[in-house]
């Protein structure tokens, strides 16, 4: 399932999605032939890359029976900073002056201060700044205790040049749960709930939390915000206003939906950065995506499986 869907967790600011773990997998066919595609080598150049085409399509073009995937050492050395800023879209686009520092981080995240407060209150923890304050967790690995030390500095200084009012070495454990609690804080809030995976370039990020801002307010959305800020990836949550009918809020949603991928595409965008399109995102898939990709995406479809029997109606629908 996991190389089914390409999961991506916050730690793809440094090793990618599952994606970049995999060398080869051995796949059933839609025609019921076990296939091998993909090798364990560095570089190949030998034809299409199906290994890869394969991975992310959602269990509609094979089913996956075995992978071979890339295994990589355990850093010995690791650390996170918490950067506590008052201005949200500094908090964002301090993401661009961390990577253009030098430094490659395992993975940058955000929470804006509302969502904060609403962790705050699910685990009944005080949080840190959280009076006024957005954050950004940025974990490093190192080589060495005294090679961390050199990043935590420059990290310290690039964070305070673009406005942060504290930087600290945070809790592992704790800033991680804070952050982790983020999908249970929001249910706990409410139950209906509108969940935004979208994705764009890095350095057009504090752009986009700029118009989910301006839109938010435009359709009076109650919005909580967290992202994997280092790759882009932006879960915006929309809870329903209590004193909303659920028709109401719908309709709401729906016309915030339009103009936010409108933007999202604009901007070198996509929809999904890595909860993917399954059934509930085809209709805005179909809608946003260049017609020349999806119709390649349909042919690749309806040539490798002719009997539509694998997840038929996931990601889109053929045509008739
Ligand atoms: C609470 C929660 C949090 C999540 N957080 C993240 C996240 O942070 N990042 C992220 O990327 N994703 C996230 N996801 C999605 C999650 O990564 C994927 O749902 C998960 O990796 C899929 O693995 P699974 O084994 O549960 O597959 P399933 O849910 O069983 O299947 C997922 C899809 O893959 C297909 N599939 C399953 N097995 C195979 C196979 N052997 N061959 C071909 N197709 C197959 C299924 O048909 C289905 O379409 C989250 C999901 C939940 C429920």
């Amino acid at each position: 399932g996991n190389i089914a869907t390409n999961a991506g967790g916050n730690r793809a600011v440094k090793y990618g999605t599952t994606r970049h773990q995999v060398y080869s997998v051995e796949v059933v066919n839609p025609t019921g032939r076990i296939v091998n595609l993909g090798a364990r080598l560095q570089k190949q150049s030998t034809g299409y890359c199906l290994d890869q085409l394969i991975i992310g399509s959602e269990g509609t073009l094979g089913i996956i029976t075995k992978a071979t995937l890339k295994l990589l050492p355990k850093p010995k050395y690791a650390l996170d900073l918490l950067a506590i800023f008052d201005d949200r879209q500094k908090a964002m686009g301090v993401v661009t002056k961390i990577i253009k520092a030098g430094i490659t981080p395992t993975c940058v995240e955000f929470m804006d201060n509302i969502t904060i407060k609403s962790v705050e209150k699910y685990l009944n923890e005080s949080l840190q700044g959280s009076d006024h304050g957005n954050y950004v967790i940025v974990e490093v690995e190192g080589t060495s205790e005294d090679d961390l030390d050199d990043k935590a500095v420059t990290l310290d200084e690039v964070c305070t040049a673009n406005g942060a009012s504290s930087v600290l070495v945070a809790d592992h454990n704790k800033i991680w749960q804070a952050r982790k609690a983020f999908a249970e804080a929001v249910r706990a809030e409410s139950l209906i709930v509108c969940k935004e995976d979208v994705v764009v370039p890095v350095d057009q990020e504090a752009a986009l939390l700029d118009e989910i801002l301006h839109l938010a307010k435009k359709y009076n959305l109650v919005t909580r915000i967290a992202s994997h800020a280092g790759d882009g990836n932006i879960h915006l949550n929309i809870l329903k206003n209590e004193d909303a009918t659920y028709e109401d809020w719908d309709a709401r949603v729906k016309a915030n939906q339009q103009e936010l991928y409108k933007f999202i595409y604009a901007h070198g965008g996509r929809l999904s950065g890595e909860h993917g399109i399954g059934y509930k995102r085809k209709q805005l898939m179909e809608e946003f995506t260049d017609p020349g990709e999806l119709e390649m995406m349909k042919a690749v479809k309806k040539a490798l499986d002719p009997n539509d029997i694998l997840n038929p109606g996931k990601i889109f629908d053929l045509d008739d």
